[in-house]
């Protein structure tokens, strides 16, 4: 029932000791090893159950094998509805991926660009963006995404509410179509559901 069943990498399951968790919450125990395995995930899931792990481990995992292409982009983006969510995001990725030694950079929205251009000149693993800034600066051509392997829509019903979806698309369009999807919102109905079938391939469903 621990962490250790579930074949994340070394580095990993240290940083959850040295975080003082031992067991799985329920979202984490079903999504990890889908995400291992290489799946689209739609998942719901509010805030408090853990969410954050189970796409933050799985995610860090694939830093574990080196990228065959030796540009500077991110492997991993996570895109996120506001500020708040996005620094808790960032912090989470450098807890658990402390000693994967995983470089995570966050790009918001308010803040100034010269400092946002020299965090994105640097080589990087994981964004964590909102997604008018990001777009904003992949437009500028500021950020290479050739070596994108992973998308993780966090808190999708709140960056639909918030009016962020054509944004969303668009950046979608510009990541490879090789990459893996996750999708975490507190509903999957609806919209949600529409905009879940135009952007994943084939996932694999959760409810906790
Ligand atoms: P989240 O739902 O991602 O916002 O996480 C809620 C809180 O639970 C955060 O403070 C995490 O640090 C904590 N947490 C996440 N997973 C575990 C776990 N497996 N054991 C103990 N605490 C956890």
């Amino acid at each position: 029932s621990g962490f250790a069943n579930l074949n994340l990498h070394p580095s990993l399951l240290r940083a959850l000791i040295e975080a003082g968790y031992n067991t799985p919450t329920p979202i984490q125990a079903q999504a990890i090893p889908e995400v291992l395995a290489g799946h689209d995930l739609m998942a719901s899931a509010q805030t408090g159950t853990g969410k954050t792990a189970a796409f933050t481990l799985p995610a860090l995992n694939l830093l574990a094998t080196p990228h065959p292409l030796n540009s500077r982009g991110p492997r991993i983006l996570v895109l996120v509805p506001t500020r708040e969510l996005a620094a808790q995001v960032n912090e989470a990725a450098r807890k658990y991926g402390k000693f994967i030694r995983a470089r995570t950079v966050s790009i918001v929205g308010g803040m100034p660009y010269p400092l946002q251009n020299k965090l994105l000149s640097q080589p990087l693993d994981i964004l964590v963006a909102t997604p008018g800034r990001l777009l904003d600066h992949m437009e500028r051509g500021r950020i290479d995404m050739t070596r994108l392997q992973m998308l993780i829509l966090d808190e999708a019903d709140r960056m639909l509410d918030m009016g962020f979806m054509p944004d969303v698309e668009r950046i979608c369009n510009a990541l490879p179509a090789t990459r893996q999807t996750l999708l975490f919102s507190a509903t999957l109905d609806g919209n949600i559901g529409r905009i879940a079938h135009q952007i994943l391939r084939n996932p694999k469903t959760i409810q906790v």
